[in-house]
């Protein structure tokens, strides 16, 4: 089953630390962007129906389908997740993002239980607009909080403090949301260990379905840095990091939450459908500027700049860029080293059954000293990377590159 993300690159003010695809909300844009985006999807779908069956996606994408290719084949691929991701979704009015779907499942062959799930600032919603959301086909929350302390999220240039992240949440569960998602962020500057936790316990208490944990990466031309360095924060040495990630797990543990990727938790059945995709070497669809896709072994990515993006889809041009086909190497390295990410592992024997290659024959020389010093885990067909290796991931999966 097909993934479909949707990109909403408009955000109310630009963080001090973001390396996303965004820029300031401008409404006249969004209302053409939003235009751009439906007939991106449905056009995507009438390629997607040409093309089932045969294989020869990237033809089809670059030559485009004709109507009466769509109309012969009348089955449309599958999808069973949408997800509004940015920049800030939450923006969009939630008339929006009932057209973004209704186009979606026009497009597709779209699964009755697909998983909706819509990125949302806690200062951009109401109970009401959560209210609309749901009404709109929304099903899942996922909030961009990142602190419940409100000298880290003022550090960070946040719009929202402490407490309207937590209405925010209370007011999501009233308006009947039962899958609600938290992004935090650790190795903040000046934040160390007893602060994020205090952010963890908020967090516990409060009770999400599911939480992301992320570390901060402060990129050299973030204006955070330059503040870094002109108020002195510091962000606390690299081993108080790997305390901060292992304290955080481990009560997350107790409190009855399950780790089933290395920066992700969830209750029992509240994974995140479409981010799976992402690890278990799945297939999805981006729509909207710079989103990415992956279907039948090809790779492509969309324009990057939002006003390039309209004026392209209006003009009736391709907006896919980069388009190649992924040799047999790269597609089995990614499958390898996005499915070390899931605490399940990888399962040797799907990978033998899908790419005909013996992993353990072409990597166990370079992979058994992980085993040794408990980075990694083997068990007859399958490998995974125990919680210690997570914090070393990067060298384990430097064998697969
Ligand atoms: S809200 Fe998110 S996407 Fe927007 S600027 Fe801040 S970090 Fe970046």
């Amino acid at each position: 089953m097909l993934g479909l993300y949707v990109h909403v690159p408009f955000c109310s003010s630009i963080c001090n630390y973001c390396n996303f695809n965004r820029g300031l909300f401008d409404a006249a844009l969004k209302a053409r962007y939003v235009d751009a985006l439906l007939r991106e999807i449905r056009q995507a779908g009438l390629k997607a129906c040409t093309a089932f069956g045969d294989g020869e996606w990237a033809g089809v994408w670059q030559a485009g389908p004709t109507r009466t290719d769509a109309v012969r084949t009348l089955r449309s691929a599958q999808a069973d997740t949408i997800f509004f991701g940015g920049g800030t979704p939450s923006l969009l009015e939630p008339a929006e993002i009932e057209q973004i779907i209704a186009a979606c499942l026009e497009s597709f062959n779209v699964a009755a239980d697909c998983e909706v799930t819509l990125e949302a600032n806690p200062e951009t919603v109401t109970e009401q607009r959560l209210l609309a959301f749901r009404a709109a086909g929304v099903n899942r929350i996922s909030f961009g909080v990142q602190s419940f302390r409100d000298d880290e999220l003022r550090r960070l240039s946040r719009l929202h403090g402490s407490a309207r992240a937590r209405d925010a949440y209370e007011e999501a569960r009233r308006a009947g949301f039962d899958n609600i998602s938290l992004d935090l962020m650790m190795w903040l500057p000046a934040q160390r260990l007893d602060d994020w936790l205090e952010s963890i316990d908020v967090a516990i208490a409060l009770g999400p379905d599911h939480l992301s944990l992320y570390l901060l990466e402060v990129y050299a031309n973030a204006p955070l840095k330059d503040e870094m360095a002109r108020s002195q924060w510091s962000q606390a040495p690299d081993e108080d990091a790997a305390d901060m990630y292992l304290a955080a797990m481990e009560r997350l543990d107790a409190a009855a939450y399950h780790q089933y990727e290395i920066s992700n938790v969830a209750r029992p059945g509240r994974e995140s459908r479409h981010n799976l995709k992402y690890w278990s070497d799945g297939e999805w669809l981006g729509f909207g500027c710079g989103a990415h896709s992956t279907r039948d072994g090809i790779r492509w990515k969309n324009v990057s700049a939002t006003e390039d993006y309209v004026d392209h889809i209006v003009r009736g041009e391709p907006v896919a860029i980069d388009l190649r086909r992924l040799s047999a190497g790269e597609r089995l390295g990614d499958a390898l080293f996005t499915g070390l990410r899931l605490t399940a592992g990888v399962s040797l024997d799907v990978v033998r059954q899908r790419y005909d290659v013996e992993v353990w024959q072409r990597y166990g020389a370079d992979l058994e000293p992980f085993i040794e010093n408990g980075c990694l885990g083997r068990d007859g067909e399958r490998l995974w990377l125990t919680r210690r290796g997570m914090l070393l991931a990067n060298e384990v999966m430097a064998v697969f590159v």
